[in-house]
């Protein structure tokens, strides 16, 4: 009964770092970023290992590549491994090698397109 969602913590997180400023992050980053840097977020452990920082695009959060413990590498798609995030469980992982900027706008665009879990105040129309 008293269980907290998963949701309820990232919001809490978003508006901590100020969800506002997120928002307005996001809107700079177009489609394409987003669907293209999606590429980076498998079979990425060999330039995660090198990467310092990274985020994942489910949760929002923003870690150093050294709290990854888990790997998926079972599936052809995840041949060279495949990250999972530590907080969420959810293999949405992209590093900085990625070319991608690892903030919490660029990560909140990416969530928007490729989960869009998040409540809809969290996003621009
Ligand atoms: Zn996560």
């Amino acid at each position: 009964m008293e269980k907290e969602e998963p949701i309820i913590d990232q919001n809490e997180k978003l508006i901590n770092n100020s969800v506002i400023d997120a928002r307005e992050e996001a809107k700079k980053y177009s489609l394409s970023d987003v669907i293209d840097a999606h590429k980076y977020s498998s079979n990425h452990m060999k330039q995660l290992k090198k990467d310092k920082e990274c985020g994942c695009f489910y949760c929002l959060k923003i870690f150093s590549t050294k709290e990854i413990k888990m790997w998926l590498r079972g599936e052809p798609g995840d041949k060279l491994g495949t990250a999972i995030c530590p907080y969420c469980g959810i293999d949405s992982v992209i590093g900085e090698s990625s070319g991608y900027p690892i903030t919490k706008g660029f990560l909140l665009k990416m969530e928007s397109y490729w989960f869009h879990c998040l409540p809809s105040e969290f996003y621009e129309e």
